[in-house]
């Protein structure tokens, strides 16, 4: 908790998907930092998961020896509106690791 761990994880920013007619939830990657890529990582079942715990870092689906940190994509301040508190507790465990250092 807290640390700083610069190197241990690429980002890879996700979009929640479901399959259409069911629970079913996935973490789509669109752009993976390794390959290049498009992954799916199960989020759970809408009735009994919260997706959010299942972002963060995360073993590459192209590579399991290699992690990436799952993350939200920034998204433009537009509408506020009830769902904007639980994203912001979700994005609460987002670890801060803004290009600090370029
Ligand atoms: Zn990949």
């Amino acid at each position: 908790m807290g640390k700083r761990d610069q190197n241990a994880a690429h980002t890879a920013f996700v979009t929640l998907r479901d399959l259409p007619g069911t629970r079913v939830m996935f973490w789509v990657v669109e752009d993976c930092p390794y390959c290049g890529g498009r992954h799916f990582h199960p989020a759970g079942n809408l009735r009994n998961a919260d997706p959010g715990e299942r972002l963060g870092e995360q073993p590459a689906a192209c590579d399991p020896a290699r992690t990436y940190e799952l993350l939200l994509p920034p998204r433009p301040k537009k509408k506020a509106g009830k769902q904007e508190r639980r994203k912001e507790r979700r994005e609460g465990k987002r670890r801060d690791i803004d290009d600090e250092n370029w």
